[in-house]
């Protein structure tokens, strides 16, 4: 018998999307170990399906997220491999329900003996309150995307690129294409512990101001995007930058970057209204 998730031809693509990702992430080596997770919110897809939620054990919040009540999530697992994801991905993420209070969720994806060794990524405390963000706000983006890009996160330990302001300037200033797709560039959250709610409450803060990528300082970078690979080429598109900066300072020259002029004139030229 197929599941809901195989029947359902808008999620199981939305799955083998997530695969796909999971696959470069690791082939970028951005996924070491368990590192990264992924979150998409599903609820538009899933038509008129009923579940018996009785059926599916619940799991408590500690927060309350009223914006995502009654609404389905595909979401990564905790401790999970990407490498493994891009193969299996239903054995390595989940789908949940949350219920109608936004304050637990059901796992509805998987067989109950599957459940004892298998909880939705640490960082669900961030992916939910952008997911919350994202729907109290009627924004069109779906997809939320964590990853370890080497040499964002390599830029962030150094002490002159620890601001917002000069992380954007040096990243646009690579590359003009990093304006143009980016042009709100990036917010640069300071270091605090994974996995918490304070993680989560700083996050959301970048993305209430518009931004589309926040950097965690010494960590790696979430990104949000109407699909998965929309998030994905945002960070990938500013680890181009990054990568050129290191380049340069390898070969001993500090890299001259877009000056003032030249970046006014992208913005004049790309930044929506
Ligand atoms: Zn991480």
């Amino acid at each position: 018998m197929k599941e809901f998730f195989q029947e359902n031809k808008k999620i199981a693509k939305t799955i083998t999307e997530v695969a796909g990702l999971a696959n470069y992430l690791w082939q970028k080596g951005w996924a070491e170990r368990n590192a990264g997770n992924i979150s998409v919110n599903l609820s538009e897809m899933m038509g008129d399906s009923e579940f018996e939620l009785e059926h599916y054990p619940m799991f408590q919040l500690e927060r309350s997220y009223d914006a995502l009540a009654n609404l389905y999530f595909f979401v990564t697992g905790t401790g999970k491999r990407m490498r493994d994801l891009a193969i299996n991905p239903m054995n390595n993420a989940c789908i949940i329900k949350m219920n109608k209070k936004g304050n637990a969720y059901h796992i509805i994806s998987m067989k109950k003996r599957n459940l004892y060794n298998f909880r939705p990524t640490s960082e669900l405390p961030t992916h939910l309150a952008v997911h919350n963000l994202l729907v109290s706000t009627g924004s069109k983006n779906k997809a939320v995307v964590h990853t370890h890009p080497n040499e964002l996160v390599a830029m962030t330990q150094i002490p002159r690129f620890q601001t917002t302001e000069m992380l954007n300037k040096t990243l646009w200033g690579m590359h003009p294409e990093a304006f143009v797709f980016v042009p709100r560039g990036v917010f640069m959250v300071p270091y605090i512990l994974p996995g918490s709610h304070k993680i989560a409450d700083a996050t959301i803060e970048g993305f209430k101001n518009g931004h589309e990528v926040v950097i965690w300082e010494k960590h790696g970078a979430f990104a949000i995007g109407e699909t998965v690979s929309d998030a994905f080429d945002m960070i990938d598109i500013l680890s181009k930058s990054a990568q050129i900066w290191f380049m340069a300072m390898q070969s001993g020259n500090e890299p001259e970057g877009l000056n003032d002029d030249q970046l006014l004139e992208l913005k004049e030229a790309f930044l929506k209204k």
